[in-house]
C-alpha cells in the first residue's frame, strides 16, 4: 500500500555541492504482511548487492568505490541477509545542488510487531542490551508538535526489516531495497587511498553515507519538519533512541529508557542515547538547525565529528564510519559490532583527520536542503 498522503518527501540522502547540497528521496511506504514475524534461524552472512545502472557500470572507478563503501558496512555487520541496491551515476536531477539521493523502500507495521522484533533480535547481544528495555506499546510516548499524534505503527527501511529477521520481503515488495543516484555533474574523487583531491568530493564517503540511510538511519522528524499540516506520525526504529538532551526526559537508566517520551519535535535539542552512549542528532532542515533530522549533529556546527551519518561533507575530506554509527545501527536491529583491534589503526587515522578538518572548515561547508514536499 502506498501511503503518500503526507505529501512529504522522505529525506534520506547525503546532498553535496560547492554551496548547497541536498538530500531527497521519495516516500514509499508499504505495509508488512499481516502476521509477519521475524525468523530466528537464518544462517549466512551479510551482503550488499549493488545493481549498477549504465552510468555506474560504465565508470569502473566509481563502481569500485561504491563496492568499497558497501564493504565498509559489511565489515561491521553479520546479519545473514542480502541487501539489494539499485545505484547509478546519472544526470537529470531536479536541482543542480543535488549530488546524490536515496529512495528507500519503507515498510510499516504495528508498533508492537517491530518493537518485539527489535527486542528478540537483540536478545543475548550485550552490545544491544538496552533494546530489552524498549517501551511496550503501553509505555511508548513521544513529544510532538501541537496537533500531531502517533499512528500506532512504526516504519523502517526494508533493509532494516531484513536485519530484524522479517522474511519474504523481496517476494512481497520486490527485490530492491533502495535506489541511490549520484549526480554526474559533480567532480568526484573515486579513490581516496592517496587522499582526496582538493575541490572534489569523496565518492566513497558519499556512497557509505547513502547506504547508511538505506540500512535504516532515518527519522520521521524530517516528515514533521517539512509538513504543511499536522498528521499522525509513524516513528522509525532510530526515533526510539531520540531523546531530549538533558532534563527529566533524558533517560539515565534502563527503567527511564522504557518510559520517558521520545522527542520528535523539530528544532528540539535532542540526542541518541542508550543511557550510556550519547550522540547529538541534527534537528531539522526547516524548523531546526538547518540539517535534516535523520543525521548526527553537524560537525560543521559543533566542531565534533560523530560519524559518517554527519549531514555535511566538505570537499577534499573522507568521513568514515565510527563507533557511534555502529552503535546506532546495532540498536536499530543490525548484528553490528564495534571495530576489531585491527581496525583501530584506521580509527586512529580518523582522529587525526578531525584535527585537519579544523582548518578545512574555513572552506565553504557543504550543506543540504530539501525541495520535495
Ligand atoms: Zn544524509
Amino acid at each position: 500500500m502506498r501511503r503518500l498522503a503526507w505529501g512529504v518527501a522522505y529525506a534520506a540522502a547525503l546532498g553535496l555541492s560547492p554551496a548547497l547540497g541536498q538530500d531527497s528521496s521519495a516516500l514509499q511506504l508499504y505495509t508488512l504482511p499481516a502476521g509477519a514475524t521475524p525468523s530466528s534461524s537464518q544462517l549466512g552472512s551479510f551482503s550488499i548487492n549493488i545493481n549498477p545502472g549504465s552510468g555506474l557500470s560504465g565508470n569502473s572507478a566509481a563502481l569500485a568505490a561504491f563496492n568499497r563503501a558497501a564493504a565498509h558496512w559489511m565489515a561491521y555487520v553479520s546479519d545473514p541477509v542480502t541487501i539489494n541496491i539499485n545505484a547509478d551515476l546519472t544526470g537529470g536531477f531536479a536541482s543542480a545542488n543535488i549530488i546524490g539521493q536515496t529512495s528507500s523502500v519503507l515498510l510499516q507495521a504495528p508498533y508492537t510487531t517491530i518493537r518485539n522484533a527489535m527486542v528478540s533480535d537483540a536478545a543475548g547481544d550485550s552490545f544491544r542490551a538496552i533494546d530489552a528495555s524498549l517501551p511496550t506499546s503501553a509505555q511508548f510516548g513521544a513529544l510532538l508538535p501541537s496537533g500531531y499524534s502517533l499512528s500506532g505503527n512504526l516504519q523502517l527501511t526494508k533493509a532494516n526489516a531484513k536485519a530484524l529477521g522479517f522474511t519474504g520481503l523481496d517476494g512481497s515488495f520486490g527485490s530492491n531495497d533502495a535506489t541511490i543516484q549520484f549526480n554526474n555533474a559533480f567532480s568526484f574523487d573515486y579513490d581516496n587511498s592517496n587522499g582526496v583531491t582538493p575541490g572534489t568530493v569523496d565518492f566513497e564517503t558519499v556512497a557509505t553515507h547513502e547506504l547508511g540511510h538505506a540500512l535504516g538511519f532515518i527519522s520521521s522528524v524530517d516528515n514533521i519538519d517539512g509538513a504543511a499540516a499536522a498528521f499522525a506520525d509513524t516513528p522509525t526504529p532510530l526515533d526510539l533512541f531520540r531523546f531530549t538532551n538533558g532534563g527529566v526526559n533524558d533517560p539515565a537508566n534502563a527503567s527511564q529508557f522504557a518510559t520517558v517520551p521520545r522527542d520528535l519535535r523539530p528544532g528540539s535539542d535532542v540526542l541518541f542515547t542508550d543511557t550510556v552512549n550519547r550522540f547529538r542528532f541534527s534537528t531539522g532542515l526547516t524548523q531546526g538547525d538547518g540539517r535534516q533530522a535523520s543525521h548526527w549533529k553537524d560537525d560543521g556546527l559543533t566542531g565534533t565529528y560523530i560519524g559518517v551519518m554527519d549531514p555535511t561533507l566538505p570537499s577534499g575530506v573522507v568521513e568514515p564510519i565510527t563507533t557511534a554509527d555502529v552503535k546506532a545501527f546495532a540498536l536499530i536491529g543490525w548484528n553490528a559490532q564495534v571495530p576489531e583491534a585491527s581496525t583501530w589503526t584506521a580509527m586512529a587515522a580518523v582522529v587525526g583527520m578531525v584535527g585537519i578538518q579544523a582548518w578545512r572548515r574555513k572552506k565553504p561547508r557543504l550543506t543540504q536542503s530539501t525541495t520535495q514536499v
